[in-house]
């Protein structure tokens, strides 16, 4: 597939013809499951098309159905676009296909999807990770220039590293979220999937900037990282010792390969120490299910999506909830419901938020000393479906991802390597908030330097 900088020099004819060629593809690929639909906004009446870029399911676009991959949103149409697709369309790109996705964002596989699963385009009997499943199997499988995903623990930058493309997190506040579908707010951030670092680059600059429509969006202005993009500045990147001890050998194998890449591309390596991650993993589930739980109950049947009639309105309400979440969903409501509940407020949700300012501290600690953070995106490579036994083992595979959303940082993750069965080995670079031109240059480093083919 072309790169994203390829097809911004192509004119509408190419254009059109290029998406003739992805549909065509995403026909033949059907039985991955990356896509759930093609955009009605693809159906173009003049020659003005737009690059076709794959959204994942909980980005509104105007007149399309938006579901989140939930029964409980089945049969919404979103009245107006997202920030972000009004973005990409300002930049000559526009949203062509809905990308498959875990329920409401929440989990690590895109198994919990009402349409089903997607699988991992390098190995099928693989998940292709989650909860941007959908998005980063469309672009490792040739069927998307490039994708807009979601991270609100990992889930641009892990589905990434199954499939062996590009996934970064913005800095929280960069890029607007307004018109997203809230999973928990004060984490979740959109952000590109994509064939390769520039190309993430480039749509990081499209995408993001102050939006007065979010009022948690970051009034400041940047210049564009991509024309500065450089490759060659040299840098201090530290690896956290501890992080690395709780990931399986393939994925240690893959981190030595990268650390003796940006050796010998002339960057210091520092050696440091973190909080342990299990306890980055229990206040995430606290404050992320907290948020989502407030921010589900608006699906209660009345305003948005399915309705399954009861003979009052509260049964109205539990038959739709019942219904129309499934079990992964269902059950962070509850914990949510139940950690900001009275009586446990203080020992959970107060407790988590304590976590998070030490965990916050922690980066900051480190960046006195260095510029950027390497560290794995998750202790093994994609594993196959099925594989997590219990919620718990699920969540303990986001070790390495949360932390970040808890401290508001920007992340990039990056394929370095393959392990012994040929899945890519994705490693992540961690970056100071809003210093994303530096985050940017050094994963180029890291790509130029490692050298991976596909
Ligand atoms: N796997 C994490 C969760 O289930 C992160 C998901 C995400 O980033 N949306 O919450």
């Amino acid at each position: 597939m072309i790169t994203l900088k390829e097809a911004l020099s192509l004119n509408d004819e190419e254009i059109l013809s290029l998406r003739e060629e992805i549909t065509t593809k995403i026909e033949d690929q059907k039985s991955l499951g990356a896509y759930i639909e093609q955009l009605t906004s693809n159906k173009i009446s003049s020659i003005t098309a737009g690059i076709p870029i794959a959204i994942k399911d909980n980005i509104n676009v105007k007149g399309t159905s938006l579901t989140c991959s939930s029964n409980i949103l089945k049969g919404y149409i979103s009245p107006y676009n997202a920030t972000v697709i009004d973005n990409l369309e300002k930049a000559g790109l526009c949203a062509f296909g809905r990308t498959n996705m875990d329920e409401f964002a929440m989990g690590s596989s895109t198994e919990s999807s009402c349409y089903g699963k997607t699988l991992n385009p390098v190995d099928n009997t693989k998940v292709p990770g989650g909860s941007s499943g959908g998005s980063a199997a469309a672009v490792a499988a040739g069927l998307a220039v490039a994708a807009l995903g979601t991270d609100t623990g990992g889930s641009i930058r892990q589905p990434a590293a199954y499939c062996g493309c590009v996934g970064m997190k913005p800095t929280y506040g960069r890029v607007s979220r307004y018109g997203i579908a809230a999973y928990s707010s004060s984490l979740d951030q959109c952000g590109p999937i994509t064939q390769n670092v520039e190309d993430a680059a480039i749509l990081y600059d499209i995408i993001s900037g102050y939006d007065p429509k979010d009022s948690t969006s970051a009034n400041r202005e940047y210049p564009a990282v991509a024309p500065l993009l450089d490759s060659t500045k040299k840098m201090t990147i530290a690896v956290i010792d501890n992080f690395i001890s709780e990931a399986d050998d393939e994925i240690k194998k893959g981190f030595e390969v990268a650390i003796q890449s940006l050796k010998d591309a002339g960057h210091t390596i520092v050696h440091k120490n973190m909080m342990d991650t299990k306890k980055h993993v229990s206040a995430y589930y606290v404050v992320a299910t907290a948020e989502a739980s407030a921010n589900l109950s608006r699906y209660d049947g009345i305003r948005y999506g399915n309705r399954v009639e009861g003979k009052n309105l509260s049964e109205t309400y539990l038959k739709t909830k019942s219904e129309g979440f499934g079990e992964e969903v269902q059950k962070r409501i509850m914990l949510g419901s139940f950690v900001l509940s009275s009586g446990y407020y203080d020992a959970y949700y107060i407790k988590a938020q304590k976590v998070r300012h030490l965990i916050k501290d922690d980066f900051e600690e480190i960046f006195k000393e260095a510029d950027l953070i390497l560290s794995p995106v998750a202790p093994t490579t994609a594993p196959k479906f099925g594989s997590f036994k219990s919620s718990l083992e699920m969540y303990l595979s986001d070790i390495y991802t949360i932390s970040v959303n808890l401290a508001g940082l920007p992340a990039i993750s990056l394929p370095v390597a393959k392990d012994k069965d040929g899945m890519p080995i994705g490693l992540q670079l961690i970056g100071k908030a809003f210093e994303e031109q530096t985050l940017f240059d050094g994963a180029m480093s890291l790509e130029k330097s490692v050298n991976y083919i596909k």
